[in-house]
């Protein structure tokens, strides 16, 4: 494989990923939480910083933006629909776009929701999705700025990836995520194998990150809101996928 990967800790609980491309020596950030563990990332390589591809205007996402651009004079590359509220971009990017790191091509999926212009990139050669704050692993990000039947639509288009596509999300959620999905799932088998692999990692001080979606269609309920048993569970049986999206959302926020 071309691309080669860095996930390392940022803030409390955020995720940092670099991704480069070996022939040509490209480097992206994918968002940027903080400068600092960036910066020890591409020491610790020996990488030269390029681009930031940034999912959204969140400060856990952009607040490293403008110390690496004045270190690295790199390119930030933005969504289109909340460029305004991100820092010193240089591009701006929207559905079907391709957004080049090196000879990597990475297509921009829109995927609103957690905020009104937040966006994916997925890199079909390498079968790698950079999702943000749309899909973690056992979960979904909250709806902030949009509403549950967008970011259901979202979601959907996250799900259609091909299944061994491997996806990083912005945040190590996943295990208060599985201990929530079990309330809706309480008899999912898959869901408790997962539970069990998370536990392992976790323990041995790994991320749980990336996970792959076609594992996660089996393992996440805001994925599988579709499928009569989970309407069933939050007794709404026969209501449209959206509708018991909305109410699982609902629950987690207060879980
Ligand atoms: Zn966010």
């Amino acid at each position: 494989m071309a691309a080669e990967i860095r996930l390392f800790p940022c803030l409390s609980d955020n995720f940092g990923y670099l991704i480069h491309d070996d022939a040509t020596k490209a480097t992206a950030s994918i968002d940027a939480p903080e400068a600092a563990p960036v910066e020890a990332a591409l020491t610790a390589s020996g990488w030269k910083l390029t681009d930031i591809l940034v999912t959204h205007h969140h400060g856990d996402h952009t607040g490293g933006i403008a110390q690496l651009k004045e270190a690295h004079q790199c390119r930030v590359v933005a969504p289109r629909n909340e460029a305004q509220r991100i820092p010193l971009v240089d591009e701006t990017v929207g559905e079907g776009d391709t957004v080049k790191v090196g000879a990597l091509a990475g297509r921009v999926i829109e995927t609103p929701g957690h905020t009104a212009g937040h966006i994916s990139y997925f890199f079909p050669a390498e079968k790698l999705a950079f999702v943000g704050d749309t899909l973690f692993s056992i979960g979904c990000g909250r709806v902030i700025e949009g509403t549950p039947e967008m970011m259901w639509q979202s979601l959907l288009k996250l799900r259609g990836l091909p299944d061994d596509t491997q996806f990083f999300c912005g945040h190590e959620y996943t295990d208060a995520n599985i201990r929530f999905a079990k309330t809706i799932e309480p008899d999912n088998k898959v869901l408790a194998a997962r539970a069990d692999e998370v536990k392992r990692l976790l323990a041995a001080g790994k991320a749980t990150i990336p996970a792959a979606i076609g594992a996660e269609k089996a393992e996440n309920p805001f994925l599988r809101a579709d499928l009569p048993e989970v309407a069933q569970s939050v007794g709404l049986a026969g209501s449209p996928a959206w509708k018991v999206f909305a109410e699982i959302r609902e629950r987690k926020n207060r879980f």
